[in-house]
């Protein structure tokens, strides 16, 4: 379709026109497109691992798909996926959940906020979320007819919450605080006296809480995790959003499940029989077996490297001319502190990336307080690190 007097395209709703891309996804692909000309791109823009699936996970979903087990399950997961989601949470969590009402299989976290949003919000409705965020955040509240409003974390406090911000960040309209710990981008893992501070002004205000655990099986230095769901009072306002995508290296699976009260779940449910009948069959059983048992050594043992190879990459980057970085809480990325060098986060990312084949995110892509900051994954191959490090230490000499 053509372009409107004033330039919006014809045909493509506002709700869309009106949204960035994901940077993260926007400079993974075009790190990959560079690579398919025969550049020698190294990405560490986005979060995925070198690894792949750990066998048994694969073998197991392979199996059910030769057994025949192809086609739609319940729109709220199989009850073995839910069992074992229930199991999971239980060993690792302290949360007993009831697989029957209490959990919804999805696609990933990603799913799992749509169905949360969209089961919760009224248009117009405000979600109070950090920024720095998640890229995704504030254009899928948007989608749904609601509005983001950001509350400033502060580096020079480790990005940690505080009631005052939060509490001047609430109005008649707030229905949620959205939220990321173990967080990306920073790496702060919220201990429980930050989840408090949420929990508090949720209670207060009558608030849902919706909570992305994606990271919360990688976090380091013999921390814990802890669910905002076990904090006082918040069994009945929590949403905790669960996946596999970056703990068991299976972002191509697309599966996650969320843990909500049961009017939430049950509206979740008939928001996916609409918009998507399930999650898949077969991608259910290998994530079963993912969350279902004690993580065994194909996955702890991955853990530990991990670990081991982001205090490599983060005290490398900490010791190049103009740059700091230090080890992540929790999660898998170096939160570089540029502002030294005097250069831009987009500038910097875009030089690294044109000139050097790095591939990098601009810490802005992640909201204003972002900006003087790069994300820089660093669970890629060792022989990956150590050469991206020469390039930026060549791009910052
Ligand atoms: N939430 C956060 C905080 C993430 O970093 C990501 C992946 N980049 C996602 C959600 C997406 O997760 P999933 O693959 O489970 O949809």
């Amino acid at each position: 379709m053509k372009e409107d007097l004033n330039g919006t395209r014809r045909g493509i709703a506002q709700r869309v026109q009106a949204a960035p891309s994901s940077a993260t996804v926007r400079i993974a692909d075009l790190a990959k497109t560079l690579r398919r000309r025969g550049e020698d791109v190294i990405d560490l823009s986005a979060g995925r691992a070198a690894e792949p699936t750990p066998p048994s996970i694969c073998e197991a979903a392979s199996a059910a798909l030769h057994s025949g087990d192809t086609h739609q399950t319940m729109a709220r997961g199989k009850p073995e996926y839910r069992e074992a989601c229930a199991r999971k949470l239980s060993r690792e969590n302290g949360i007993q959940a009831d697989p029957e009402r209490e959990i919804i299989a999805t696609f990933g976290c990603k799913n799992g906020l749509t169905l949360a949003l969209l089961a919760t919000l009224e248009p117009g409705d405000e979600v109070i979320l950090e920024d720095p965020g998640f890229v995704s955040y504030a254009p899928t509240i948007r989608f749904f007819g609601g509005v983001p409003v950001p509350v400033p974390l502060d580096p020079e406090t480790g990005y940690r919450w505080r009631e005052g911000p939060l509490e001047a960040a609430v109005t008649e309209r707030t229905r949620a605080i959205l939220f990321c710990s173990p967080h990306n981008p920073t790496g702060t893992v919220h201990r429980p006296q930050e989840l408090d501070v949420i929990a508090g002004v949720a209670r207060k205000h009558d608030l849902w809480v919706i909570s992305d655990e994606i990271y919360e099986r990688v976090v380091w230095d013999g921390r814990t995790h802890t669910c905002i769901a076990t904090r006082p009072g918040m069994e009945g306002r929590s949403i905790t959003l669960m996946g596999l995508t970056k703990t068991a290296a299976m972002g191509g699976w697309r599966i996650g499940f969320a843990y909500a009260p049961e009017e939430v779940v049950a509206a979740m449910v008939t928001l996916q029989q609409h918009l998507a009948t399930c999650v898949g069959s077969f991608t259910q059983v290998g994530g079963a077996l993912a969350f279902g048992q004690e993580p065994g050594p194909e996955l702890t043992e991955l853990w530990e490297e991990w670990e081991a190879r982001c205090d490599f990459m983060t005290r490398e980057l900490d010791a190049l001319p103009g740059l700091s970085c230090r080890m992540p809480e929790g999660g898998y990325y170096g939160w570089a502190d540029i502002r030294e060098t005097g250069e831009g986060s987009v500038a910097l990312a875009e030089r690294l990336l044109a000139d050097h084949h790095v591939a990098v995110v601009p810490g802005s892509a992640f909201g204003p307080q972002g900006e003087g900051f790069l994300r820089i994954t660093c669970v890629k191959s060792r022989d990956d690190l150590e050469e991206a490090l020469r390039r930026i230490r060549e791009a910052l000499e």
